[in-house]
Parts: C-alpha cells; sequence; structure tokens
C-alpha cells in the first residue's frame, strides 16, 4: 500500500512540521483473524462433543434410564464423548506447551531404530487386523537424531499413525530413513486415500481435515499434524509432504543429525 501525503502551504509560509507514524497493520492483522479462527474452531470443537453429553443426558433423565435395553447405549455415547472432550483438551494444552516452549524437551542423541520400533510395537497388531503391510527401511549403519526422545516418538507416532488411519484394507505403510547433510530424513509413506493439492498447503494448521466427519469418526482431533509440526521446529527440524489423491502421501521429517 502507498500512502501520499501533501502539506499545502501558501507561498512564504515556513513549512509546518509533518508527524507521520505509520503502522503496518496487515501483519496484525492476520495475527488477529488467525486468532479469531482459532477461538471460533475451538468453541466448535468443543461444544459438539459436550451437546452430545447433554443431550443423552437429557433422555436418560426424561425416561430412557428404565429402558434396560438401550440405557447402556446412552452411557456409551456419554463415555465417548467424555473422552473424547479429554482427548481434545490434552491435545490443545500440548500445542500450547510446545509453542509457548514451556514444553521441557530434553535434548539428546536418540537412535531412530529403537524410536520407531516402539511405535510400531502398537501399530503392528492394527496392520495384520487390516491386512497393512508395515514395513521399516533402515539404513546399514544405524543412525541418531539430536533431538527429545518423547518428542521424536510424538512426531513418528502421529505420522504412523495418520498413515494407517487413511489407508485402507490392503494397501501398505512404509518407514525410511537416512541421512541428508547434517540432518537425519525420515519418511513415512502410504498407499492411502492422499490429500487434494489444494487442501496440502493447509494440512498443518490446527483442526484442519480433509474430510470432517471422517476424520473424527476415527478419533483425530485435527490437531495431530499441528503438533508434528511443532514439535520438529521447536528441536530445529521440519516437516514437509507430498501427496497424490488416490495413490497415498508421504511425509518427510527432518531433524539434526546425532
Ligand atoms: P486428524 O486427527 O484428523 O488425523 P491430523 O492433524 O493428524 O488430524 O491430520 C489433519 C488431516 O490431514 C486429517 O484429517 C486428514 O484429512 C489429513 N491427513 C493426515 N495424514 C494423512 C495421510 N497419511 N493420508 C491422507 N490424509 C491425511
Amino acid at each position: 500500500r502507498t500512502l501520499s501525503l501533501q502539506a499545502n502551504r501558501l507561498p512564504g509560509e515556513p513549512c509546518p512540521g509533518v508527524v507521520m507514524v505509520l503502522h503496518d497493520v496487515t501483519e496484525l492483522r492476520r495475527l488477529e483473524n488467525m486468532r479469531r479462527e482459532f477461538v471460533s474452531s475451538v468453541s466448535h470443537e468443543l461444544k459438539t462433543p459436550l451437546a452430545a453429553v447433554r443431550a443423552y443426558t437429557e433422555t436418560l433423565q426424561l425416561g430412557a434410564i428404565e429402558d434396560i435395553e438401550n440405557r447402556g447405549y446412552f452411557l456409551s455415547q456419554i463415555m465417548d464423548s467424555a473422552d473424547r472432550l479429554h482427548e481434545l483438551i490434552q491435545d490443545m494444552l500440548h500445542l500450547a506447551r510446545i509453542e509457548s516452549r514451556e514444553e521441557a524437551f530434553d535434548i539428546t542423541e536418540v537412535p531412530i531404530a529403537d524410536v520407531i520400533e516402539n511405535v510400531l510395537q502398537v501399530q503392528r497388531d492394527v496392520a495384520a487386523s487390516r491386512q497393512i503391510a508395515l514395513r521399516i527401511h533402515p539404513p546399514e549403519v544405524e543412525i541418531s537424531v539430536l533431538g527429545d526422545e518423547e518428542g521424536v516418538r510424538t512426531i513418528l507416532g502421529n505420522l504412523i499413525d495418520n498413515a494407517m488411519k487413511y489407508t485402507p484394507e490392503g494397501g501398505s505403510v512404509d518407514v525410511a530413513w537416512g541421512l541428508e547433510g547434517s540432518h537425519v530424513a525420515i519418511t513415512v509413506k502410504d498407499t492411502g486415500l492422499g490429500i487434494p493439492q489444494a487442501a496440502l498447503e493447509r494440512i498443518f494448521e490446527r483442526f484442519f481435515r480433509v474430510d470432517k466427519a471422517r476424520s473424527r469418526e476415527m478419533g483425530g482431533t485435527g490437531l495431530g499434524l499441528s503438533i508434528v509440526k511443532h514439535t520438529a521446529q521447536a528441536m530445529n527440524g521440519g516437516v514437509t509432504v507430498e501427496s497424490q489423491v488416490g495413490e497415498g502421501s508421504k511425509f518427510t521429517v527432518r531433524l539434526p543429525r546425532g
């Protein structure tokens, strides 16, 4: 934006002093919009399970509590909504702690193979039950990253969990890692749904989901990838994504080499 200012003065009159203070409000406005959007997403995300708790409780109070066949169902719905609220709040607090740098990172040499093995212990049963080929491709020589062990686990846990979640039966998930200059690059590649081009640049935003209904159904909070991004950045690394709808996605995390 340009701003021009003309001081009108008659010939011979002394030039009046002009003090101009120009603030670039564009950045402030952008931050304010982001804050507003965030507050509105949070309220929406919390209101949905809260409304379910109220509705099911009210149904029970209005007589369904006598309905022996169905009351168990209403109660389990209340429990599910409470679990969802708990998960959302945990993820939001986690993200806030990383962003405000309050999360205490303990930086050590972390062997990648150990963390991946740890994450895969949980995922192997899921892979077997859904007939997904879950494979790892370790480099010939063992390598480590310089990072916080819990943080590295959070990053890889989220990426592998997503790869499994968004890959239909019969697909595959491949985890590979290797040196890339002063960094270690870890890739998680799946043959799943893929992410539309337009959504790729928004995928790391809080609460952004390609398909809200589907993601919620699968128990996602929409905060996983934001947590991945902020955790990687807090450890002087980063995360990128490449994807093709119908073919799959590949997430690459880069962390300093240990
Ligand atoms: P969620 O809890 O919904 O999984 P994330 O922040 O982890 O939230 O991911 C945000 C969105 O990105 C997901 O809802 C999904 O639409 C998309 N996404 C993430 N990982 C993948 C993947 N491996 N394949 C396809 N879509 C993905």
